[in-house]
């Protein structure tokens, strides 16, 4: 998916802006980037790295000198280089995104048929932050610009460009990705993460709404677009990506966490001795579920957290496989002889999932019961670039209605539909296919009570086809 930072200060902002970008990094982990303009000798400075063999702080903090300035953005990213600097009709700017455009050759080949072109090509593709660029400079002023981006691409974009004149913040037109901003005395941020700011002194000053763009300066936000009616924010944010210490629309990633698995615990027949929770995004789960349930929660798993500090997913797949198995070290002591219940927070290829369990009874579990945060993951993200899903038969749910129906499209929406045979069908065969003892998924509903917003505001695709294209 990917992550930004971005800050506008009375004082020097690259302090801020460092580890602001740097507390985004388990949004993403294929490249980092940080630009600043320098009022004074008007000047823009940028640097991008590769991140997929070293963390953001590593990469950066060696050239943290020749950056200077008041105002600055950074980004962690899945998919191309960035900022991508302009210098366009509309004045300077530096632009980073959180995007996934999925008419990108068709916008590609508009704006070459145009005479425009495009210089950054990164592993031979295009950029497509730089493809954003394109179409905010064929707009009057920044807001017209930007509004050309929402009504033409299909996808999700929400972005920040560091102007001559403040930072512009602008939220995707259904709010699909959050920005958030910050406050102190002399300084504004805007961040995918709310968590980035309580260490560096900001409160939360607001959530931008879908679509909605507003110029930071330091000593105020300027709305310069209104927010939509509608909304599509990504549920999938407080189930999985979200830093448990972050707010999107007020709403606390790990209380949710924590109360969708109270509501699991309370309903729960099954007959376990503790539950536990697969690092790190299953553990608030686990923690309502054993208050729910009235077990103890007891640590059988533990990251190793000296050099896995983040969830870090590499590109291919074998590796992927590797890093999954190396960073999470399974505790003997507490596992042998014992009925252990394990929250996690989603079942996407199922790949991990069963090498865990094989894992628990290899260091001698009795039983071995899983609860997943969600219900089954039907569908694949059209919308955000959620890497683990490209293409609907990475799903292991797809894979297995393909071997049920000889086709992996047929029924979907009795297969999503909780309670009904063709569901319990196939909770029931990936149960057995890991030989679990027993297997259960949140529901849609828990899921949107323990958000907390209407679910028409919510972006639910993944597991129920439904949302606004
Ligand atoms: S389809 Fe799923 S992962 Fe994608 S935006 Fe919607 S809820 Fe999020």
């Amino acid at each position: 998916m990917g992550g930004f930072f971005g800050t506008v200060s009375k004082a020097g902002c690259v302090t801020d802006l460092f580890y602001g970008t740097d507390y985004n990094s388990h949004l993403g982990t294929r490249r980092g980037g940080m630009a600043t303009y320098d009022a004074e000798k008007k000047l823009f400075t940028r640097s991008i790295h590769n991140l997929e063999s070293t963390y953001f702080r590593t990469k950066f903090e060696d050239e943290l000198d020749k950056f200077t300035g008041n105002s600055g953005i950074g980004i962690i990213s899945d998919t191309d280089a960035q900022p991508i600097i302009i210098n366009s009709h509309l004045g300077r700017f530096a632009i980073v995104t959180v995007a996934k455009i999925q008419n990108i050759d068709e916008l590609e080949n508009e704006l070459l048929a145009q005479n425009m072109h495009f210089a950054e090509l990164s592993s031979g593709k295009t950029n497509q932050t730089e493809l954003i660029a394109l179409l905010i400079i064929q707009g009057k002023n920044f807001v017209e610009g930007i509004e050309n981006v929402y009504n033409r691409i299909k996808g999700s974009c929400s972005m920040l460009l560091l102007t001559e004149d403040g930072i512009i913040a602008a939220r995707d037109k259904w709010g699909r990705t959050p920005i958030v901003i910050g406050r102190k005395d002399g300084a504004y941020a805007a961040s995918s993460e709310s968590s980035s700011f309580p260490n560096l002194d900001y409160e939360i000053d607001s959530y931008l709404g879908p679509g909605e763009i507003v110029r930071m300066r330091p000593d105020g936000l300027e709305q310069l677009r209104k927010p939509n009616e509608q909304m599509q924010i990504c549920s999938f944010l407080w189930v999985y990506y979200g830093f448990p210490t972050s707010c999107y629309e007020g709403r606390n990633v790990e209380e949710v966490r924590f109360l969708s698995g109270l509501k699991m615990g309370q309903t729960d027949a099954s007959e376990v001795d503790c539950a536990c929770g697969i690092p790190d995004s299953g553990v608030g789960m686990a923690l309502g579920y054993a208050e729910g349930k009235g077990v103890p929660y007891h640590r059988a798993i533990a990251k190793y957290t000296p050099t896995w500090p983040r969830s870090f997913t590499p590109s291919r797949q074998e590796l992927r496989n590797l890093v999954a198995k190396m960073k999470l070290i399974p505790n003997r002591a507490m596992l042998q002889g014992k009925r252990v219940l394990f929250c996690d927070d989603s079942i996407v290829r199922g790949t991990q999932l069963r090498d865990n369990v094989k894992v628990l009874f290899d260091c001698g579990a009795r039983e071995v019961h899983i609860r997943i945060a969600c219900p089954p993951l039907i569908y694949a993200c059209p919308f955000i670039g959620f890497t683990a899903s490209r293409s609907d038969l990475e799903l292991i749910t797809r894979r297995i209605i393909k071997e049920l129906e000889g086709d992996e499209n047929k029924n979907l929406e009795k297969y999503a539909t909780t309670g009904s045979p063709e569901y319990e069908k196939l909770v029931d065969v990936i149960r057995q296919r890991f030989g679990l003892n027993s297997l259960k998924f949140n529901t849609l509903e828990t899921l949107v009570e323990s958000i907390g917003l209407p679910k028409c505001k919510l972006c639910t695709h993944c597991f129920d086809g439904t949302g606004c294209f």
